[in-house]
């Protein structure tokens, strides 16, 4: 994914990139926390421009996921949709401060130098494949709940309370706190002792 800058003017510009699932399992140096499916392709979008020195980058990442909620345990699809900003500055002969700023900006003409929203630019092409990987990595869900209202489950018997309601006497310490997976171990585990 790759930006010709002798293309670029003083009016934006849009271009679109895709990036298949395989794009990003391949990237993400650490498997996330949960389990999730990439449903579609990540779409960036941006509109790019250049200023004296500067190469202007507006973005947004969409994309679609099957995430799993962490307060019911439903499968459910995660529309995903963030926005970005870059502004890389002409490295003019600057060297980056950290050696891993050094290799990017040899290795893809850009290095950042502030999280996504600045960075140095350097020759005539940026690849955009770091960038679009922190964008992303940035978008993705770490705690991912199916809906902000998601009512959980009930520690005691297990019912989703989206789904309804049940008897169970509600228990001293706030039920919240309780992690659904904590319910679910101890629900298997009284199914195993009843049987
Ligand atoms: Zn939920
Ligand atoms: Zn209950």
């Amino acid at each position: 994914m790759k930006l010709y800058l002798e293309r670029l003017t003083g009016t934006p510009q849009r271009e679109v990139f895709e990036a298949p699932a395989r794009w990003w399992r391949e990237r993400a140096d650490s498997p996330q926390e949960f389990e999730y499916e990439i449903l579609a392709p990540f779409r960036f979008e941006i509109d790019v421009y250049k200023t004296a020195a500067d190469v202007i980058l507006e973005g947004t990442v969409t994309g679609e996921l099957e995430a799993q909620c962490g307060r019911c345990l439903a499968r459910y699809r995660h529309a995903l949709r963030e926005e970005f900003r870059l502004v890389a500055e002409d490295a003019a002969g600057r060297t980056p401060p950290d050696p891993e700023g050094v290799a990017s900006l040899s290795r893809d003409g850009l290095c950042l130098t502030d999280e996504i929203e600045s960075g140095w630019y350097q020759g005539s092409v940026i690849q955009l494949d770091g960038l679009f990987g922190e964008v992303l990595a940035g978008a993705i869900p770490l705690h991912p709940i199916c809906r902000e209202d998601c009512q959980g489950l009930c520690p005691q018997c297990g019912i989703s309370w989206n789904d309804g309601s049940c008897d169970c006497t509600p228990p001293e310490e706030p039920s919240q706190k309780q992690s659904p997976f904590a319910v679910l171990a101890k629900l298997k585990e009284r199914e195993a002792q009843d049987s």
